[in-house]
C-alpha cells in the first residue's frame, strides 16, 4: 500500500507532450470505474484490437506490437469494472465499439 500514483483520468490522450518531459508509460488507471470508464475502455481495446501480422501481432489502430497501451488500459479497466477475461475476448472479438460493457453479477 504504498503506490502513491497520481491518478489522472485519460482525457488528454491526444493532447500535447507532457510539459516535465516524462513518457507516457502506462495511463493511469481511474481511481473509481465508472459507467463511461468501461464505455470508454470497451472502445479502446475494441478499436486497438490485435491483428495478425507477418512478423507477429500488432495494433490494427497504430501498427505498434500489440497489445498497444490504449489497449492495456482497457482491459485493465474492464477488469476494475468486473468483467472476467473470457469476457473480454469475446467483446474485442465481436469488435463493436458501441457494446456496453457489463460487469457480470451472478444471481442478479
Ligand atoms: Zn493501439
Amino acid at each position: 500500500m504504498c503506490s502513491s500514483a497520481s491518478v489522472v483520468r485519460p482525457v488528454g490522450l491526444s493532447g500535447a507532450g507532457d510539459p516535465s518531459g516524462e513518457v507516457l508509460r502506462e495511463i493511469p488507471l481511474p481511481p473509481y470505474v465508472t459507467g463511461e470508464d468501461a464505455q470508454f475502455a470497451a472502445r479502446a481495446v475494441v478499436v486497438h484490437a490485435p491483428q495478425r501480422w507477418s512478423g507477429g501481432t500488432i495494433c490494427r489502430s497504430e501498427a505498434s506490437p500489440h497489445p498497444c497501451r490504449l489497449h492495456r488500459w482497457g482491459r485493465r479497466v474492464l477488469v476494475l469494472h468486473g468483467l472476467p477475461p473470457a469476457e473480454i475476448d469475446a467483446l474485442i472479438e465481436r469488435g463493436d465499439p458501441n457494446a456496453e460493457p457489463r460487469p457480470h453479477r451472478p444471481g442478479a
